[in-house]
């Protein structure tokens, strides 16, 4: 349909990058990228207006993105660019080709283009030799200035080379080195650099990315003192199984993975250098705020159930409740992962999956109901209610009737 609409207003429609590359590879891929040879904008909207979607147009990068009733989006470039010189000044327009389009993608691999007009219907373009690539399973770049040009291009090469089973081509991989060698990663803002880290720790099998970060020297350029230590790589590794673990619960909950993620890599950083990493990134003050902010209060709770599994390893679910309670979803799978001990993972387990749902039925008009005086006891007795029922010793509401009246 994107070709029709192309056929009728004269306009090349290209589908390109991503969705090429995983069509070629079999691999599923409902974002589709389309490019336009002239104006994409306007394209964008002709074909919203047939087919009831809505349109989000960035004018400045003449890229639109047409949304269908369902949600699902298909983004469109143009190789038109136009340049505003100067306030009031009709724009410069130029409308560039399709290969120079190409030429500013990240690697072979994204470069092809099928053509979705009519008569060429499905005619492949390569000018890059990404074709070779694919078979060859090689991530490339196009050209030797490309890390200098974009660094994250560096993070996108070992993302999409592990989460295809690629390899990073021998030429670029020397490329990457040399880059870091230049320091070209310092030149990154922390947003971006922080959006690519995310990117790579929201993959399904993100440690060997991690590796290959570490083997590339690319974590001191998020801290200094953050190194793929044997013992953090196994906070990593135990990471994945914990995640693992939690999908086959299948509750409702939401939970950033790449947050684990990124405290199991930070495991051993202290409170400052944690913080110092959080601000190298420009992580957002309400995900600091949500989830890291926690971090040394975590911490110390579990030095304090280390120790106290040492003194009694015998424990109610009313103490579990209290060191859990209050700590973000994210911060407990980490827990979960670093501590050395099977227990507490146990811990962990119950209280995600049952403990923190438990609740006492009587509230403060409960409490009033039953004839007992409101006042700033209700928060003590209800406090007693909760651990009653957390440890069994109350299990229906008319034990916990009778308990509030003791
Ligand atoms: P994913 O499946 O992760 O979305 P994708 O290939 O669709 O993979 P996007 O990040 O959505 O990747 O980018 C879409 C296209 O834009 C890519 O195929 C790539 O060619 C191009 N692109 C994205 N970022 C860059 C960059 N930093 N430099 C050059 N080209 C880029």
């Amino acid at each position: 349909d994107l070709g029709t609409v192309g056929d009728e207003l004269g306009l090349a429609v290209y589908a390109i990058g991503g969705f090429v590359r995983d069509l070629l590879l079999g691999v599923a891929n409902l974002d589709i990228d389309v490019t336009v040879e002239g104006d994409g904008i306007f394209f964008a909207e002709q074909f919203a207006a047939r087919h009831g979607c809505r349109v989000r147009s960035h004018r400045t990068f003449s890229t639109a993105v047409v949304i269908f009733p369902d949600g699902a989006k298909i983004d469109v470039a143009s190789t038109r660019l136009e340049y505003y010189e100067s306030p009031g000044v009709l724009p410069t327009v130029e409308r560039s080709s399709l290969r120079h389009d190409l030429y500013r993608r990240d690697f072979t691999i994204n470069t092809l283009a099928v053509c979705l007009n009519g008569p060429s219907f499905g005619r492949l373009t390569d000018y890059f030799g990404g074709q070779q690539d694919l078979q060859e399973r090689l991530v490339r770049v196009l050209h030797n200035l490309s890390f200098v040009e974009d660094p994250t291009r560096v993070f996108r090469a070992i993302r999409f080379e592990q989460r295809l089973g690629f390899h990073i081509a021998p030429h670029t991989e020397n490329l990457i080195r040399s880059a870091v060698r230049m320091n070209v990663l310092n030149k990154v803002g922390g947003l971006r650099l922080l959006n690519e880290l995310i990117q790579i720790l929201r993959e399904n099998e993100p440690v060997g990315a991690i590796v290959r970060m570490a083997g590339f020297g690319l974590l001191p350029f998020v801290h200094p003192a953050l190194k793929l230590l044997p013992e953090i790589r196994r906070v990593v590794e135990e990471t994945g199984r914990v995640l693992a673990w939690f999908r086959l619960l299948y509750l409702p909950d939401a939970c950033e993975q790449w947050q684990v993620y990124f405290l199991a890599l930070g495991d051993r950083l202290t409170t400052d250098e944690f913080h110092d990493a959080c601000r190298r990134l420009a992580v957002p003050g309400r995900i600091s705020t949500k989830v890291f902010s926690h971090r040394r209060q975590a911490l110390g709770t579990l030095d304090a159930i280390q120790r106290r599994l040492r003194r009694n390893p015998e424990v109610r679910n009313s103490e579990i409740y209290d060191w859990f309670h209050g700590l973000p979803l994210e911060m407990l799978l980490y827990l979960a992962a670093r501590a050395n001990r099977e227990e507490v993972r146990r811990f962990v387990s119950q209280y995600v999956s049952r403990l923190r749902q438990v609740r006492c039925s009587l509230d403060g008009d409960g409490l009033a109901a039953l004839g007992l005086a409101p006042g700033p006891r209700f928060r003590t007795i209800m406090d007693r209610l909760l651990v009653a029922r957390l440890d069994g010793e109350v299990v229906n509401d008319e034990q916990e009737r009778a308990l509030a009246l003791l």
